[in-house]
């Protein structure tokens, strides 16, 4: 019944929405997924997918963020209409070059009694933060205190003027509305109730002139007519101040969703950065390297992933079709995806999983696909540029091995000895597979293969199969220490799909080789 009547009232809204990442560093995974889920109920409700860059806070400006953040969308495969890079009508899209606007819109609310200024400084309020920590208090910015503080509710009009003509540096607050129960809607935690007590009266424009995020944020959502915002759970919080600053400026709110937090996968808490190197496994869509301490932190992009991976698992933490199906394209989830299904609860990241999500896109492709991926790595390791044979003969070797495969590095890890003759043998299984009268069988081998004339696979099998049979020795005697000689270890596909790749020739070099070395 709520969905239906979800997609009644999508249906007659024109569907914004924004991604509106800060630029303080490279964008965790967790960031990504707010971008797609953004981005999925965008192209599933015909709506405009907005990128807007929120970097009002200079002390956390990092060089070089941006274009990490708009190379990772892209990257990923997330579409934006209208942003920082590309047409729309609600621009500038990079809270920088919109300090006029904010200026309009704090003076509104000073004008209108809802925000003051205050002068206390820094070291003031750290006095009176610490006496109320000693009285085992805490102390609270607002309608408590804000009478006996240093701002403009408690000076004259000509008081404030001649400080701030003085040069004194001052914020702007916002006056949090006395003992008011603030009731919440989010699309995917329900309804919820706060009393405007329990918060502080927020600083909306800082001293250097800038707006804070909240100011801003909402500023921005209203005049770029945003529908729909979907956020991660850590906003939250600012959810009843959201609220009443629409209240104050007396614009429509938009609908709210925030996302579950995505969870480490051991032990308690929220995904970190460093998790990736703790666990082995990417926290970023692409590589970054911070530029004050050198580290460097890996990227699914880098690590292999297909970006159909990558959005896979992002997809699926925190949100599930409610079916079994579990492996989707891009396409398939924005038919797919429902945000009235996202979970409330957190979403625990299992790299296992993540693993397997890009061992299933692997077996999505074709194998020319596989094949135009998999040539530059072959290229780089061979030092040769394969030719038309040389694509046939590595067009068998994908086939052979993509179901074994996760990564298209794979093909060379699993397949080397496809192209190259092994250079050392597996000690452990050489001792498994190599006694006293294996060199003896093997040289019997070496003949019969030496007058196997058609030496295609079936063949090969029907010929070593009734040799062994007649000789009465056990099959692996004979294929262990083969497959040894011809992968220098047990692993591979069939044996005799190897033997017809390779040719006779190779096949009869190999194994004399390792009757020497053995
Ligand atoms: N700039 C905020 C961030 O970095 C955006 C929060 C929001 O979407 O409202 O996450």
């Amino acid at each position: 019944m709520l969905t239906f009547v979800w997609k009644i009232f999508a249906m007659t809204k024109n569907i914004r929405v924004r991604f509106a990442p800060s630029p303080t560093g490279p964008l965790h995974m967790g960031g990504v997924r707010t971008a797609l889920f953004n981005y999925l109920f965008a192209r599933k409700n015909n709506g405009t997918m907005i990128l807007r860059i929120e970097d009002t806070d200079q002390n956390r400006f990092v060089d070089g963020a941006e274009e990490y953040i708009k190379k990772s969308l892209a990257w990923t495969g997330i579409k934006i209409d209208e942003g920082v890079d590309n047409k729309g009508n609600f621009g500038p899209y990079r809270q920088s070059e919109r300090k006029e606007i904010y200026q309009k819109y704090i003076q509104q609310l000073l004008d209108n009694g809802k925000a003051y200024y205050a002068f206390d400084t820094p070291d003031e309020l750290d006095k009176i933060r610490k006496e109320y920590e000693n009285r085992k208090d805490v102390f609270m910015y607002n309608s408590t205190t804000r009478n006996r503080l240093n701002n403009s509710l408690n000076l004259t009009k000509q008081e404030v003027e001649k400080k701030i003509k003085s040069g004194e540096k001052y914020v702007i607050r916002f006056k949090i509305p006395e003992n008011k129960i603030i009731k919440l809607k989010d699309i995917i935690r329900g309804e919820m109730e706060v009393n405007s007590n329990t918060l502080d009266d927020k600083v909306l424009m800082k001293s250097d002139g800038l707006p804070t995020y909240h100011l801003a944020n909402i500023v921005d959502d209203h005049l770029m007519e945003i529908s729909h915002v979907i956020r991660g759970e850590e906003w939250l919080p600012s959810l009843p101040l959201h609220y009443l600053l629409y209240d104050a400026f007396g614009w429509q709110k938009p609908e709210f969703a925030h996302l579950p937090l995505i969870l480490k996968p051991v032990g308690k808490g929220k995904l970190s950065k460093r998790d990736g190197a703790k666990f082995g496994f990417p926290v970023f869509p692409m590589e970054w390297k911070d530029e004050n301490s050198g580290e460097i932190y890996a990227g699914y992009k880098e690590e292999g992933y297909f970006p159909e991976s990558f959005v896979n698992i992002l997809a699926l933490l925190g949100w599930n079709p409610g079916t079994d199906k579990e492996v989707f394209s891009m396409n398939e989830l924005i038919v797919a995806f429902d945000l009235t299904k996202v979970n409330k609860s957190g979403a625990k990241f299992d790299p296992e999983k993540a693993k397997w999500f890009q061992h299933q896109h692997l077996q999505r492709k074709s194998t020319d696909e596989l094949l135009e991926l998999f040539v530059p790595i072959l290229e780089e390791k061979t030092g040769k540029k394969p030719n038309t044979k040389d694509l046939d003969y590595t067009r068998k070797v994908i086939e052979l091995l993509k179901e074994r495969a996760t990564f298209v590095k794979d093909f060379w890890e699993l397949g080397q000895f496809f192209y190259q003759a092994p250079e050392t043998y597996d000690k452990k299984a050489m001792k498994k597979a190599w006694k006293e009268n294996t060199a003896e069988l093997m040289k019997e081998v070496v003949k019969l293969l030496e007058n196997i004339n058609d030496f295609e696979a079936k063949n090969i099998k029907e010929k070593l199969s009734e040799w062994i049979n007649n000789r009465e020795i056990g099959f692996g005697k004979v294929m262990q220490p083969l497959r040894l000689a011809l992968v220098g270890s047990l692993k591979g596909p069939d044996l005799f799909e190897i033997m017809e790749m390779l040719g006779k020739t190779e096949v009869l070099k190999r194994i004399e080789r390792l009757i020497i070395n053995a």
